[in-house]
């Protein structure tokens, strides 16, 4: 199933056209209507007629979250306040939320991207799609709605939470398809299991999970519990929500809609592009934006782009799952650490499940890394050398991927807090001193 072939599956050339010439009346957009951008691009010297196509976009300066925040809640807009539909505004864990607009023509574009995704994930219109995302000032919720609204589909918008009720009316409604954070997908699965639903009974086939980096053990674990095809979505509000990029049914890397979205992948510290092949923060160009265009927005999420054509058919770049976030990374010894090896290794055992804290502390001057593993119930017994063992497995294991040495703690299934959005998984201790 695709959306829009004319476009999904295009000669690359005639869409580096179309990006060119969108580059350009964006750059001329921003310049003239919004200071924030004529400030920036006056200290690098440039101006509008400087940027003549695509091939001129590395001159751009960035955008970075905290561009955003400084700007709150309205300055990086480029249209008047009479011509925003609709705002949405991330929670923002520290300090003023990121606040962004959407013009009419904005919302259209963003369901087109949305639709395209669930096509490209196998979502069509006799689908009956449970959207468990929050609605609100996130934009999980609302974007992923009128895109499955946009493709015919049966929306039930039950937004988050109330576990009992999306399992009740998962079997009533007879949903076939569940948008949601990965993590909370595998609570559910441990809800229908406790509620002794009986997963014949249901008429689910797919899942649309985004709004968190998950790995591939995290997929096969989810495709096993709910029998079901886990596809990953991925957006960003600050781009414009979720839709910027989906799986296609060969999984194999995200296809990112590029005739809304440029994406570059940069080195982190040199802000030079990286070689075609190679892992990069992955770095944004909204190019039909109308309300709030973006330069070169810097995600922090690492990736590898692949150009080749896909198996699909579809020419897009494709982007490799992220393997995390370059904020959720955490620096322990002077050792990039990122959740998503961990949760790798624990996914590879029978014996623990999948839920983990991370706590990160530092004592006398030396930082500490202490991880909580949550035992699968049948092999949480009362036989310490049984435990011993475990943990002296998980702690070899977790030791030759890091390459760093950790503390792990085996904790009681349902220790660890579930969450019914996006997952908690580091307590860093280390900024409270
Ligand atoms: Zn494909």
């Amino acid at each position: 199933m695709i959306w829009n072939e004319h476009i999904e599956c295009m000669n690359r050339d005639e869409l580096r056209e179309i990006q060119s010439k969108r580059l350009c009346e964006t750059v001329e957009r921003v310049y003239y209507n919004v200071p924030f951008y004529r400030k920036k691009m006056q200290e690098l010297g440039l101006e509008p007629g400087d940027i003549k196509g695509i091939q001129d976009l590395s001159k751009l300066p960035f955008t970075t979250k905290q561009d955003l925040r400084d700007n709150y809640p309205f300055n990086l807009f480029a249209v008047p306040m009479s011509d925003i539909v609709r705002v949405h505004a991330s929670s923002g864990t520290t300090g003023k939320p990121t606040v962004v607009g959407y013009t009419r023509r904005d919302l259209s574009s963003w369901s087109e991207v949305v639709a395209r995704s669930l096509h490209c994930a196998g979502v069509g219109k006799n689908d009956r799609i449970q959207i468990a995302y929050g609605y609100g000032l996130f934009t999980g919720g609302l974007g992923i709605h009128y895109g499955a609204e946009k493709v015919g589909a049966t929306v039930i918008p039950i937004s988050g939470g109330n576990t009992k009720k999306q399992l009740n009316l998962m079997k009533d409604f007879e949903s076939t398809v569940i948008a949601c954070t990965p993590s909370y997908a595998l609570y559910l699965a441990e809800a229908m299991e406790e509620q002794g639903i009986d997963r014949s009974k249901l008429k689910l086939k797919t899942g649309i999970f985004g709004a968190e980096p998950w790995t591939d053990n995290m997929r096969k674990e989810i495709e096993s519990k709910l029998d079901i095809k886990a596809m990953d979505i991925y957006g960003l509000s600050e781009v414009m929500g979720p839709g910027v990029a989906c799986e296609c049914s060969y999984q194999n890397g995200l296809h990112i809609s590029e005739d809304h979205f440029i994406p570059e992948t940069i080195d982190s510290t040199t802000l030079k592009n990286v070689d075609k092949g190679s892992e990069g923060e992955l770095v944004f160009t909204t190019i039909t934006k109308e309300a709030l265009p973006i330069l070169r927005y810097r995600t922090r999420d690492l990736t590898v782009l692949n150009y080749d054509k896909c198996e699909c058919g579809r020419t897009m770049v494709r982007m490799q799952k992220c393997r995390g976030r370059s904020d959720d990374m955490l620096i322990i010894r002077g050792v990039n650490v990122f959740p998503s090896q961990i949760e790798s290794v624990l996914l590879e055992m029978s014996e623990t499940k999948p839920h983990y804290l991370l706590i990160v502390d530092r004592k006398n001057n030396l930082d500490t890394l202490e991880i909580w593993v949550e035992v699968h119930e049948a092999f949480f017994s009362d036989e310490i050398r049984k435990l011993e063992n475990l943990t002296k497995k998980i702690t070899h294991e977790i030791q030759s991927t890091l390459g760093i040495n950790v503390k792990v703690k085996l904790v009681e299934p349902k220790t660890i807090e579930r969450s019914e959005g996006k997952a908690k998984r580091i307590v860093d201790r280390r900024n409270l001193v």
